[in-house]
């Protein structure tokens, strides 16, 4: 069975009664090089790893998946789609498909249950509505100083938003999701798929991304953070109080952006201390930056 076929997908939804649900953000993939390519960027170096897909939709990225990986979990929310899943793939051993909200499940608790120890990384095309919150979700899922089981999210986005995760500093893409996903890892984009790779076909271009989380963790990827755990956790919850607020009103300056949280003379000084203009905005200063910062302002001396 060809999954990738729009006459087999078509066929395939209407013998269980189904309809492509605008709800759920179902766009199935229709060139079969697009699932094999987003399957095969999520696998590079890939030995003793299982894979989680969020919404499988009908199974062709699935299938892909399973030929790759040892173990594979998807995760779907539309109940209609699990008989016509146990059909597309009952020839594939090691899938399981689960009946759920992403969203509404604990990360950690699932793959702990269906992957033991195992390093797990996380492939999906992404529902458009939801994408921010299912990517925020996985980085938030584990504290700072928790190694969390995930390596890697690779993930089929809109264009704009694949733009935004993967910004540097000072660019008009830079935004407080970029600073906080570098917070947990670095987003590279990897190729683009145009509007026509889908069915129903979205209005939008969409884009691969992968963001490959900090191999040793964040103490690994910026110097000088607490060494206490709890010390730590709480530290960065104040550098993502402070990003969010830096991002609230993107034309303020960041000494008035952040005024709410510490006074103005004393966000220009650790700006000073950091060699930064005092009237500088929160989109110029990276993921270091803002942890440098939030030390200084945390600094009673300062
Ligand atoms: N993977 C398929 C493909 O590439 O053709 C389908 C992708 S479609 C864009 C998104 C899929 O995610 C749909 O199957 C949809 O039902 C599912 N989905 C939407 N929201 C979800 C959620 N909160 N948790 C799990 N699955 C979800």
């Amino acid at each position: 069975m060809n999954l990738t076929s729009p006459k087999t997908v078509k066929e395939l939804l209407e013998k269980y009664s189904l309809k492509p649900q605008k709800g759920f953000g179902q766009n199935f993939l229709i060139n079969p090089e697009i699932p094999y390519r987003i399957a095969m960027s999520s696998a590079f170096d890939n030995d003793g790893v299982g894979v989680l897909e969020i919404g499988p939709g009908v199974g062709a990225m699935t299938r892909e998946l399973s030929a790759l990986f040892e173990k594979v979990l998807a995760v779907e929310i539309d109940r209609g789609l699990i008989p016509l899943l146990s059909e597309t793939l009952a020839d594939c051993d090691n899938v399981t498909v689960i009946n759920e909200d992403f969203l509404k499940l604990s990360l950690p608790e699932l793959l702990r249950e269906h992957f033991g120890e195992r390093p797990v990384r996380i492939c999906a095309n992404l529902p458009y509505y939801i994408t921010t919150p299912i990517i925020m979700s996985v980085l938030e899922a584990y504290r700072p100083s928790e190694k969390p089981q995930v390596q890697s999210v690779t993930v089929l986005v809109q264009s704009e938003v694949a733009d935004r995760l993967c910004a540097e500093a000072g660019s008009d893409e830079y935004g407080a999701v970029t600073a906080a996903v570098n917070l947990s890892g670095r987003a590279v984009k990897l190729f683009t798929v145009s509007a026509g790779n889908f069915y129903p076909a979205p209005k939008v271009t969409s884009a691969v991304v992968r963001i490959e989380l900090y191999e040793n963790g964040i103490r690994g990827a910026f110097p000088g953070l607490p060494e206490d755990d709890r010390e730590l956790d709480s530290f960065i919850e104040k550098v993502k109080k402070v990003i969010s607020a830096a991002f609230l009103q993107r034309r303020k300056t960041l000494t008035n952006a952040l005024s709410s949280l510490y006074p103005k003379e004393k966000t220009a000084a650790a700006l000073e201390k950091m060699g930064r203009r005092a009237d500088v905005r929160g989109e110029k200063l990276s993921a270091a930056d803002y942890i440098e910062l939030t030390g200084l302002l945390q600094n009673n001396e300062n």
